[in-house]
């Protein structure tokens, strides 16, 4: 399964991160886009297995928070960008079918919460 690959390299990043910085790793909020090709079902449902192959216990508790963005457009002719929830060509400000998409391959972690072992 494709999401199992992209949660094992997300706790990669994780795993470096925490060598460096210590702590116990709560949880990790991602942002993705639509069209990255990962589902976010998927990847809740891979998680579990990722953390529990993963040997880093300090992230044993880390829970996953998945954000999808909407697609972002922009117009070749205005310069209009616009955010909508489906593809679509035509322009909200000088209608004409001039809209391009713009990225929705995004896969960002957008924040961690680390508690820090007394
Ligand atoms: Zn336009």
């Amino acid at each position: 399964m494709h999401e199992l690959s992209v949660a094992q390299a997300l706790l990669e990043t994780l795993d470096r991160y925490q060598r460096g910085n210590g702590g116990s790793v709560k949880k990790m909020a991602l942002t993705l886009g639509r069209l990255g090709g990962v589902d976010p079902d998927a990847l809740r449902y891979a998680w579990p297995a990722a953390l529990a192959a993963n040997g880093n216990r300090a992230l044993a508790d880390c829970g996953l928070e998945i954000e999808v963005l909407p697609l972002s457009f922009v117009c070749r002719e205005c310069g209009t960008k616009i955010k909508a929830e489906k593809l679509t060509l035509e322009c909200p400000a000088c209608h004409r079918e001039t809209l391009v998409r713009d990225g929705g391959r995004e896969l960002i972690i957008k924040h961690i919460e680390v508690e820090q072992n007394v």
